[in-house]
């Protein structure tokens, strides 16, 4: 099972369980098991689930 699911239309990264995920078409979907991965593939943190990362790339920048 992975742990965190990416949305590739919005370039955003939930926590499985996140209200948001539900709104995202399974399509859509990418499963990560590490959230680095994920971010590292260029995913930006949900800003409900994972605020910590939320704009990480835009404050990086
Ligand atoms: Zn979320």
């Amino acid at each position: 099972m992975s742990k965190y699911v990416a949305n590739y239309n919005n370039m955003e990264v939930h926590r499985i369980g996140c209200p948001c995920v539900m709104d995202v078409y399974e399509n859509h979907q990418r499963g990560y098991y590490s959230l680095q991965k994920a971010l590292s593939a260029g995913y930006d943190g949900c800003k409900n689930c994972l605020p910590a990362y939320h704009n990480l790339r835009k404050r990086l920048k």
